[in-house]
């Protein structure tokens, strides 16, 4: 603990979403400063931050003149160039480490270094060919899922392939690039498991997070829960944190088969979308917990107040005009989050929902009923 960052000391935040505008929140509440390094100008995190550093990922001049501005760089974005991480990391701490970074942008380093730490992944074969592809299917067999390596989330860069599909143009629908096959595993749930590491090397997480995705978009997270696998769940992701080295707030998400074994199916080196929950479910939340992690300071308490569901809210709700907020408020328990971005599109993730009950089925039910009404006019 002798390093420690405290209170009036400056955070810096590469990337600038809503993940970054949920940090420099919790940073800004403990009296902290922020400074974001962003591509754009006034962006979710850069409208909540004390300075934006406006520039490209590859501008590395001006990726240290930030770095020299901070006591210690985090990113909320995994897509940031591992080039760019490295270039603060020769100026100040960067937390989690840069090599967190490059593993979780890769799907073939990710699994591959997770399998050989002894962590179930699901079966997959990398693939840099068309040929590759031909084996790989052959031995994995279909269904299965073609990743592409790179730059995927939220399901972008991937096709599945069915008994019919042409393997030629599903590797050209990603663009011939470097990808993953992966098995498609039949899974009876997804959840994932958001934790924390210290630079002393405690652990702390959130239990087990149920998820339901919707066009592979997380729609719904559910917390706590207890289910047969979560205690397996909750050592693979400590696993994980270790064989990384990980000081930071990081997640795990995981299939959970019909025979209860979890697979991994991807890291996020930072606070998640199923972590958001924290917020209002939590005594300390993921956003609090990344900032006191990096800091150096002891971490907090991650126990729930009460049952929590969240769901998001994406830019599909403002198709008929403002969504009707007074309504969603109307509920008791509900909470609102909203990201501050301008143009709502089909898909975007605007903001989300949060409701805290008595148990989770009433949760779940005042979380969706808040967001129907969302549409009501
Ligand atoms: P990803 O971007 O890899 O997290 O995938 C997004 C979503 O697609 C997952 O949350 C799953 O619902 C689905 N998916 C991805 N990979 C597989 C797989 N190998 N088997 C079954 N479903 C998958």
């Amino acid at each position: 603990m002798g390093d420690m960052i405290l209170p009036g000391g400056t955070i810096g935040v590469l990337g600038s979403g809503q993940l970054g505008r949920m940090l420099a929140i919790a940073a800004r509440q403990m009296g902290y400063r922020v400074h974001v390094y962003s591509p754009s100008e006034a962006t979710p995190t850069g409208q909540v931050a004390d300075r934006e550093f406006v520039g490209g990922y590859t501008d590395l001049e001006k990726v240290r003149e930030f770095a020299a501005s901070v006591d210690v760089v985090t990113y909320e974005f995994e897509n940031v160039p591992e080039a760019t991480a490295t270039a603060c990391a020769e100026i100040v701490a960067v937390r989690p480490n840069p090599y967190t970074l490059q593993v979780a942008q890769n799907r073939i380093l990710e699994k591959t270094t997770l399998a050989a730490a002894g962590l179930p992944v699901t079966p997959f074969r990398p693939i840099r060919s068309l040929h590759d592809l031909e084996a790989a299917v052959a031995e994995l067999g279909r269904p299965s899922v073609l990743k592409s390596a790179e730059s995927g989330y939220d399901g972008k860069g991937q096709v599945k392939i069915y008994a019919e599909t042409d393997l030629a143009s599903a590797y050209a629908e990603i663009g011939n690039v470097e990808a993953v096959l992966e098995q498609f595993v039949a899974f009876e749930r997804e959840v994932s498991v958001v934790g924390a590491r210290g630079t002393d090397g405690t652990f702390v997480h959130y239990g087990v997070i149920e998820n339901e995705h919707v066009d592979h978009i997380l729609d719904m997270s559910i917390a706590p829960q207890t289910l047969p696998v979560s205690e397996q769940a909750i050592e693979i992701a400590r696993g994980v944190f270790e064989t990384l080295d990980v000081v930071g707030t990081l997640c795990v998400e995981f299939f959970v088969t019909e025979d209860n074994s979890v697979l991994i199916n991807e890291i996020a080196p930072r606070p998640h979308n199923s972590g958001h929950l924290t917020i209002d479910g939590c005594v300390t939340n993921q956003f609090e917990q990344q900032l006191r992690a990096i800091c150096g300071l002891p971490l907090g308490s991650t126990r729930f107040h009460a049952p929590t569901v969240m769901v998001n809210l994406l830019g599909d709700l403002w198709e008929n005009g403002e969504p009707n907020w007074g309504a969603a408020l109307a509920f008791a328990g509900v909470h609102l989050h909203l990201y501050g971005k301008g143009e709502a599109r089909i898909g975007r993730k605007m903001g989300h929902l949060t409701a805290v009950a008595n148990s989770i089925e009433n949760a779940k039910s005042i979380a969706l009923n808040a967001r129907n009404a969302l549409v009501t006019r």
